[in-house]
């Protein structure tokens, strides 16, 4: 069934394996989707359909969570190394390729963005505080995120969401963006240097933070931008998509016609 204009665009949502449930996802990334306009919808990560299940969505939202396998990025595991899932690693990377092979919005946070870079051939750093220092806290030891600033780089697509060069964001994270990906940008970065924002030059389709913008969209309308972006998106995507296949020619051959 083709959807109408005013229905709400199908988001994809990586749920994965929390607090001690096969797949779960904080509530605040469904509200933000739905308060934008989108319907979410969950992707287990130990269902092999990933692929069939994207093509049916109007768009990708991959989610936070706990490191990625250090082994797809080419480093072996340390003290630091924590709640790694090698299904979800798996699940996400196919689903991130397969997003932007079929120019599906995406939207990645938190660990979202680390998996795009892994996905597109980045690094990661293991642990900020070994490898960066403590400049800036982007994760507190206590059990509450911390605020701290991103400056967000002039003439990016983010630049044009934010509307602003600098916001205050919710962190939650002891990894980085090491080596960028060839095909990514750096959208913004915090003062320390650790990059916060990443998306690919010339597709406007694709966009990363390393914050939680889900942490702080019901009071912060930069924050519930991102989300809007990404359903505004999704539907201006419906729309490319059905010009072109209503413009397709029929391409099966009649009875009797002959092929040349
Ligand atoms: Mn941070």
């Amino acid at each position: 069934m083709k959807p109408s204009a005013s229905s709400p665009p199908i988001v994809a949502l990586s749920a994965y394996e929390r607090n001690g449930e096969p797949f779960s996802l904080a509530p605040e990334y469904a509200g933000a989707v739905c308060r934008a306009g989108g319907l979410p919808v969950l992707f287990p990560p130990q269902c092999p359909g990933g692929l069939d299940f994207i093509q049916r969505c109007d768009a990708l939202l991959l989610t936070g969570g706990g490191d990625i396998s250090p082994d797809l990025y080419g480093a072996a595991a340390d003290e630091s190394t924590h709640a790694v899932h090698p299904d979800r690693d798996a699940a996400e990377i196919a689903l991130a390729r397969a997003a932007i092979a079929q120019g599906l919005p995406l939207l990645g946070i938190c660990r979202g963005m680390q998996i795009l870079n892994v996905a597109l051939g980045g690094t990661l750093h293991l642990d900020l505080p070994t490898t960066v220092g403590t400049h800036v806290c982007h994760r507190s030891t206590s059990h509450t995120p911390v605020l701290h600033n991103v400056e967000i780089l002039a003439g990016t697509t983010l630049a044009r969401i934010l509307q602003n060069n600098q916001v205050r964001i919710s962190s939650w994270h002891h990894q980085g963006i090491a080596v960028l990906a060839p095909a990514l940008r750096v959208s913004a970065q915090a003062a320390d240097g650790v990059i916060e924002a990443v998306e690919i030059p010339e597709n406007p389709d694709v966009l990363a933070v390393q914050w939680h913008p889900e942490h702080t969209y019901a009071d912060d309308p930069a924050q519930q931008a991102l989300f809007h972006w990404l359903v505004e998106r999704a539907r201006q995507g419906w729309a490319r998509r059905s010009d072109r296949n209503s413009g397709q020619p029929d391409t099966v051959a009649q009875p009797g016609e002959e092929r040349r």
